[in-house]
């Protein structure tokens, strides 16, 4: 038995628990953070943005990046359909301070050191500990049901923060998740070592490549110790009808349609298996609700394009802490007060959503839509920074108009509880 309650359970270790959990600990809150995995696992989400900086800084991990050996991106690229290179999007052009530049990670070990920091800080932090049920008096969260090993117990809490990821705990228990309709992608991905590599800044770039008709593209990130993540993202119909059904053959077909990469790869060899993963993207119609409040991937998750999940995931975590803090000294946990955050966090989302809808658009290119807005260069590379909290990207957002709208994300009133 672990005492008899928490002011605060979070369910799950990500960055988007770890985050919140520091947080409301820094705050003088009780915290219990389950994490499902004994050990440390690989993940998806190894390219940050530079906008994690200030979330960092809030943590008090800045010197432990620093420290870390984790490769240094300083800008992304973008390769056309054509295999032409866009100009690279250095960050330091808009904000020249240690934030315009973030880090590539290995999830295990990031994942590991926010949860080390979490503990540092108080929160009782259990691996090996999985959330289970969601316990309800009527329609409010008052506890967890929580498995570990052999032993089953229940835990009252203040309020239950869901950061399960993509396990959506409480989103699939409540029907509240919306799959993002345009967005129906999956990607196959592995890892190289011996990948060729940008020199000086651009040793740490993130590069994106179109395939040749445009239907798929990769990621290429580097990592530390030579290795390479690489992934190829397309729509599931795309990627699985009509052919065999084997990852590797998908990967190979999808490599021969895109030169640039494949000259990039010539010489590294695979040292990791291919896994596949699919239906990620998604949002809640609600984040919140009496006593529970969902963050990061439990919320949702837009897209891989421009590594905005982790940036995500830790502000969520960052302000729904800050929510849930006010409304436990409040004495009110109810869902309008513990939404206090999400207007402003769905402002962020929306804007970086665009620009994702606008990527997937044929006719959208970045160096013809700057050519034709050369003023909104700098928003973008803030947008790309994910600086959307910190600065204004309202023109960028309205010269986007032009090319896409993309679907209006459904939300439940507080009025409709499900
Ligand atoms: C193909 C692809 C590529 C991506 N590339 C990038 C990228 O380059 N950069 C980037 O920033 N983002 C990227 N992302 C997104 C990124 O991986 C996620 O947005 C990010 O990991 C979300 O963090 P989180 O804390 O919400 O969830 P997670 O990191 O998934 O953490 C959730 C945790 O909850 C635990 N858990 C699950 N269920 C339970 C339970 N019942 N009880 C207890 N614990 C539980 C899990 O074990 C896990 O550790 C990518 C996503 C995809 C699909």
């Amino acid at each position: 038995m672990i005492g008899n309650g928490f002011d605060v359970i979070v369910a799950g270790g990500g960055p988007a628990g770890a985050t919140a959990a520091t947080l409301l600990a820094q705050h003088g809150h009780s915290v219990l953070l389950a994490e499902r995995s004994a050990e440390p696992q690989e993940k998806v989400g190894e390219s940050l943005m530079p906008a994690t900086y200030w979330t960092f800084e809030r943590l008090g991990v800045l010197d432990r990046m620093r420290e870390s050996g984790f490769p240094n991106k300083g800008s992304v690229q973008f390769y056309t359909p054509d295999g032409r290179p866009t100009a690279p999007f250095y960050f330091k052009e808009v904000d020249p301070h240690e934030s315009s530049h973030t880090w590539q990670v290995l999830r295990s070990e990031f994942d590991q050191m926010l949860l080390d920091n979490a503990a540092e800080h108080g929160v009782d932090v259990r691996r090996g500990m999985s959330l289970r049920e969601v316990i309800f008096d009527g329609d409010r969260a008052i506890g967890a049901r929580l498995q570990s090993g052999g032993e089953s117990l229940e835990l009252p809490c203040k309020v239950l923060v869901d950061a399960t990821g993509q396990s959506h705990f409480l989103a699939s228990k409540r029907q509240i998740r919306k799959i993002e309709p345009h967005l129906k992608n999956m990607s196959y991905y592995t890892r190289y070592r011996g990948a060729e590599r940008g020199e000086g800044i651009d040793e740490g770039a993130t590069v994106i490549f179109h395939t040749d008709e445009g239907k798929s593209w990769f990621w290429y990130i580097p990592l530390p110790d030579d290795q390479m993540s690489v992934g190829v993202v397309g729509p599931v119909d795309y990627m699985v009808k009509g052919r065999a059904g084997d990852p590797e053959q998908v990967f190979h077909e999808e490599l021969a349609r895109c030169e640039p990469l494949q000259r990039k790869l010539a010489n590294a060899e695979r040292v990791k298996p291919m896994k596949a993963i699919r239906d990620f993207s998604y949002h809640s119609s609600q984040a919140t609700g009496d006593g529970w409040v969902l963050v990061g991937d439990a919320c949702g998750f837009i897209d891989p394009i421009y590594s905005s999940g982790v940036f995500l995931a830790l502000k969520s975590g960052e302000m729904a802490a800050d929510s849930i803090h006010e409304a436990l000294v409040a004495g009110d946990l109810s869902r309008e007060r513990l939404a206090s955050f999400e207007p402003e966090y769905r402002e962020g989302v929306e804007a970086m959503r665009k620009l994702v809808y606008a990527f997937y658009d044929p006719d959208f290119h970045f160096t013809t839509f700057l050519k034709r807005h050369p003023n909104c260069r700098g928003q973008l590379i803030d947008l790309l920074m994910g600086n959307v909290y910190r600065k204004p990207v309202g023109e960028l957002i309205e010269a986007l108009d032009e090319w896409v709208k993309p679907p209006e994300p459904a939300r439940e009133s507080s009025a409709s509880a499900v």
